[in-house]
């Protein structure tokens, strides 16, 4: 990034330069004449959306592929203008016993897992759905005939039992059910992996874009500085945090528990090698899925770079908090953090200061209504925090 002044008194401290502090600073910058820090521990700003190049001139995502896709007409034009977009759209196929077929589940994954009975599965599930484009396949164990909930029992079986409890180090059974519930099925060919109307790469990669967001007179960046220990030497500056809420407080109600990953990149031959962005795995490997990097390019480039993606058990120090891990005991952990956060004066915010799983729109969209209601004091920023997390 280039340098810029630092100033020496600041309005605001923001930990973390993830999407989440990245856009909460500029709209406080921009929008109020604020003078903002922000910081984080890492060497490169960005949080988990950072990208670079590596060795062999391919654009790399360190933190796993993000693919950024919303509905919102008005989240899209924000961050344009801090990017101009590669139009892409997200394609992932599952590699069953040998077999590559679409996922979400669709009717070329009946034709080609199931060729003998697809045309009257095919049937028996628009006639049981008529005019829904796509159904959790845990409606599918709820159907009302055997065909039907014996078709959901073999997609379970053939794309996502395996690949769940790989992801999540637990058998399916123990898994937050709704997470089951998001697992869709397309009652057609449609093979787009998500059906929003903007779906897109921005150009010259995240790391760029959000650079851009922090381009601002009035915000300075610091890397690899601690968030708590600038807190304590910056005590005027108001505060908000997007690292783990439970390490704003030392973890005085225990760890809420994530799940981590692991990357192994290894060089590939051509471009596109792989016949989708994102090939899954839900056999017995010890891998989840692999990513070729060179779908994500605006350009063609000579090679290209995969990565094959390994779940792992999170453990503080040692690698990233990326998933939390919903269950009964974390979310009564998390309430007891969120009242404490109340008697602060400190705003929490993005997936590790709420504690929840967001994708890059639900991180922007949260950090400018976080800033919007600093700014015009409409409603308690975390009031609306509490009440994102119980409509999901
Ligand atoms: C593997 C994976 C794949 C994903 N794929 C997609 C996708 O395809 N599409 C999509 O929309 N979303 C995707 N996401 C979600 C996306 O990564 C998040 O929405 C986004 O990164 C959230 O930004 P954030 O600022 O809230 O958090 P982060 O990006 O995690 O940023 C938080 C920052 O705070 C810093 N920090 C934490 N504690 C401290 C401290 N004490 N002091 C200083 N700094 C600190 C961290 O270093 C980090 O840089 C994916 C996430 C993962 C993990």
């Amino acid at each position: 990034m280039p340098a810029r002044r630092t100033h020496t008194r600041n309005d605001w401290l923001v930990v973390g330069s993830g999407l989440t502090g990245a856009t909460f600073a500029r709209c406080l910058a921009e929008e109020a004449g604020a003078s903002v820090l922000v910081v984080d521990q890492r060497d490169h700003i960005g949080g988990n959306v950072f990208d670079s190049l590596d060795e062999r001139g391919i654009r790399v995502q360190r933190y796993g592929a993000h693919i950024f896709h919303t509905g919102s007409a008005d989240i899209f034009e924000y961050l344009s203008r801090f990017t101009d977009w590669y139009h892409y759209e997200h394609r992932v196929l599952a590699d069953v016993d040998g077999q590559l077929v679409p996922v979400p589940f669709n009717f070329t994954s009946l034709d080609t897992l199931l060729p003998e009975r697809s045309g009257a599965l095919q049937q028996a599930l628009l006639e049981a759905f008529p005019g829904t484009a796509r159904i959790p396949v845990a409606q599918l164990a709820r159907a009302a005939t055997p065909q039907l909930r014996e078709l959901g029992e073999y997609i379970a079986a053939a794309i996502f039992r395996n690949y769940t409890a790989k992801q999540w180090g637990r058998p399916i059974e123990q898994v937050d059910p709704t997470v089951l519930e998001r697992v869709p099925v397309t009652l057609s060919y449609d093979d787009r992996y998500f059906r929003d109307e903007f779906q897109a790469i921005p150009a010259g990669g995240y790391t760029a874009m959000v650079e851009a967001i922090l381009d601002h007179p009035l915000i300075s960046v610091a890397l690899q500085t601690d968030g708590a220990t600038e807190h304590q030497r910056r005590p005027d500056a108001r505060l908000l945090w997007t690292g783990r809420v439970d390490s704003f407080f030392d973890y005085r109600y225990g760890e809420l528990p994530y799940r981590s990953l692991r990357f192994e990149n290894t060089p590939g031959t051509r471009w596109r090698e792989l016949p989708a962005a994102v090939v899954n795995h839900p056999g017995v490997e010890p891998f989840t899925r692999i990513i070729d990097h060179s779908y994500f390019a605006a350009e063609p480039t000579a090679t290209t770079t995969l990565t094959y993606e390994y779940p792992a058990a999170y453990e503080r120090g040692q690698n990233e908090p990326f998933y939390p891990v919903s269950d009964a005991i974390s979310t009564a952990m998390y309430q007891k953090y969120a009242a404490l956060a109340d008697r602060t004066g400190v705003l929490f915010g993005g997936r590790l200061g709420d504690f929840r799983y967001y994708d890059m729109h639900q991180a922007v969209g949260r950090a400018r209504t976080l800033a919007d209601t600093v700014l015009h004091g409409r409603a308690d920023p975390r009031t609306i925090a509490r009440s994102i997390r119980r409509s999901a």
